[in-house]
This record gives structure tokens, C-alpha cells and sequence, in this order.
């Protein structure tokens, strides 16, 4: 059972019912978020008389939930999370594209990528600074350098930017330039990252990992929701399969399953999904058609030489007649772009 306390609460109110929950032999997980206390009942609930708590100074109301993840769950909210990325709102009636390089190679390439994706109609610059590499010998990512020259290209374009984030320490540091941390498929699971995201007051995009079940994402969001950031959106980017012939194997099931289970927003990965920049915008366009609330895509101005994901990555000029496609079928959905 979970206690959703009222925005007015008082320090008082919440010590109050965390006693009454130590006298029922039960214990209380608390989630402080900017503007909400949550208190996780633990423990036995089914014995206990809600309607008890209910009726306490500061609560809200009280949810039952029979899903293994609480805070992430539809149960727990039936009406879905909209998340505002500076006026971009995410999870919503509108479909959000984010774009970009998959690495920030230079500045004139993130420069150029990021007028271009703007132009096309992308709300949101990608472009990943320290990159998750499956060899030590392969570009590691720019690391700070990357975070300034993504920064100055949402400056100067006015697109809010999203960027990997791999380990705990370095944290506070891509908070000081992201306006979306993201948590590569590869870190799904590293908890001590989840508990440090979920501390954090910006929003998260966290990919399902290489492996990962759909309950196993969900748990792994519970994390960063229980540490008190509630502005989590779901990523499917593929997941291993015995089939070769492309990167990984997208599990377009994943989207209507996902918007069944929880309220959070729900965002599709065509190019890790698909490793080949040609079978992107079908993907792209499935996943619209599924329920995405939207797209992450890899474009590149030069794909050839781009130093990572190039296979991928979808040349600018493909980029904007991919878009010309996703709005004709965002109207058609009814939804907007
Ligand atoms: C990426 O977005 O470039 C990336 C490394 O993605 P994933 O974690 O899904 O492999
Ligand atoms: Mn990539």
C-alpha cells in the first residue's frame, strides 16, 4: 500500500502516520520529491484498514498495489506522467522527437547536427559525451569537452539536450549541462546509478537493458522513483535475440505493454533497435503507431566517418523527410508534433 500525502503536508503529519504504520508492525518507505511526500507501506498490508489512514492529517489517499513495482505502476497512477522538459512536454498528446549524433565528435558536428535536427522539427538535441562502449579500445566519448559543446548547441538552438550519464560520481557533473539524464541499456541495472539519478532533480530516460524483461525495467525505474524523482520515461531499444541480421531485435511489444503497466511516458530507440539507418524510420513509424510518446533516432551529417553508431545513424537531409513522415502520421493518430 502506498500513502500519497498532500502537497500542503507538514514534517509533523508524515512522523505521525510513519508511528501508526511502526504500531501495526509494519515499515514505511519514505520518498520525498519536490513536491510530494510518498510513504510505501512494507510489510503484510493486506490486513489493514485504509480507510484508517484515510481519514489522518496531510493524507491524500491511499492506493493498494498488486504489481512488484509500486511508484511506476498504473495502479498507482491511472492517469499518465507528463513530464516538462523546459516547455517541451513528454508523455503527453504531443510526440516528442529527440536527435542527434550519438556521440559529440567537434563542435562544428554537433553544431551542425543540432541546427539540422532543429530545422526538421526535433524538440530535443541527443549526443552522448561519455559513451558506453562494448570495447576499451573504441571511442570512449569526450567526456567534459562533449558536455560543453552539447550545452552550447541547445544555447544556441534553444533544443533542450539529453545525455548518457555512466556512473554515479560523475552525476552532479552532466546535471550541470544535461536537461535529461539517460541511462544506457548497459547500466539498466546498476542500482547505485539508479539510486543517484533518483536523486537528482532532472529528468531520466532509462533504456531497457540488452536482456532485460519488462518487469525487470520496471523495477529498475521503481528505483529511481523511490529515491524521489518522478520524472522517469521508459526506453525500448532493442533487445538481444538470436538473430544476427540486425543489431538487436525491437520489441515493438514493449510499447503498448509498457503504457499498460505504468503511467510513465514511453520512448522508442529505432536506431539501437535496429542497427541499420534504412530500417529506422519504419521502426520509427511502428513505434508511433504501437504508442510511443516518442522517438530517440542517431542522425549524423556524415554517418561515414561519424565515430560511433554510424550504421545506424540517419544522414540530415533523411532525417527531415523521415519527419515530414512522422507528422503526416502523428495528425493521423491525433496527436501533435
Ligand atoms: C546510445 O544511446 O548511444 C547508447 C549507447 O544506447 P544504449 O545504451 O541503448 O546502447
Ligand atoms: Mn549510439
Amino acid at each position: 500500500m502506498i500513502i500519497v500525502m498532500k502537497p500542503s503536508a507538514t514534517t509533523a503529519d508524515t512522523k505521525r502516520i510513519i508511528k501508526r504504520i511502526h504500531r501495526l508492525g509494519l515499515q514505511e518507505h519514505l520518498s520525498q520529491g519536490e513536491t510530494q511526500t510518498i510513504i510505501g507501506v512494507v510489510g503484510d498490508t493486506q490486513r489493514i484498514d485504509r480507510t484508517a489512514f484515510e481519514v489522518l492529517a496531510g493524507v491524500e489517499r491511499t492506493v493498494r498495489i498488486t504489481q512488484p513495482f509500486k511508484l511506476a505502476s498504473r495502479e498507482f497512477s491511472p492517469a499518465p506522467t507528463v513530464i516538462d522538459v523546459k516547455g517541451v512536454k513528454i508523455g503527453g498528446t504531443q510526440t516528442v522527437v529527440m536527435a542527434g549524433p550519438c556521440s559529440v565528435e567537434s563542435r562544428s558536428q554537433i553544431l551542425e547536427t543540432a541546427h539540422a535536427v532543429k530545422e526538421a522539427g526535433a524538440q530535443i538535441l541527443r549526443g552522448g559525451a561519455f559513451k558506453p562502449r562494448s570495447s576499451p579500445y573504441s571511442f570512449q566519448g569526450l567526456g567534459e569537452e562533449g558536455l560543453e559543446l552539447l550545452a552550447e548547441a541547445s544555447a544556441e538552438t534553444g533544443l533542450p539536450n539529453i545525455t548518457e550519464v555512466m556512473s554515479p560520481d560523475e552525476v552532479s557533473l552532466v546535471c550541470q549541462y544535461a536537461d535529461i539524464l539517460q541511462i544506457g541499456a548497459r547500466n539498466m541495472q546498476n542500482y547505485r546509478l539508479l539510486q543517484a539519478v533518483g536523486k537528482a532533480n532532472k529528468p531520466v530516460l532509462l533504456k531497457r537493458g540488452l536482456s532485460a524483461t519488462l518487469q525487470e525495467l520496471l523495477m529498475s525505474a521503481e528505483y529511481i522513483l523511490a529515491n524521489g524523482n518522478y520524472d522517469v520515461m521508459l526506453c525500448e531499444r532493442g533487445i538481444r535475440t538470436y538473430e544476427r541480421y540486425t543489431r538487436n531485435t525491437f520489441d515493438i511489444n514493449a510499447i503498448p505493454a509498457l503504457k499498460q503497466l505504468s503511467h510513465l511516458p514511453v520512448i522508442s530507440d529505432p536506431s539501437h533497435g535496429t542497427g541499420k539507418w534504412d530500417l529506422v524510420g519504419p521502426v520509427a513509424k511502428a513505434s508511433l503507431a504501437a504508442g510511443a510518446d516518442g522517438l530517440i533516432i542517431e542522425v549524423h551529417p556524415d554517418p561515414a566517418q561519424a565515430w560511433s553508431d554510424g550504421a545506424q545513424s540517419l544522414k540530415t537531409g533523411r532525417f527531415a523527410e523521415l519527419m515530414t513522415e512522422i507528422k503526416a502520421l502523428a495528425a493521423f493518430l491525433g496527436r501533435s508534433l
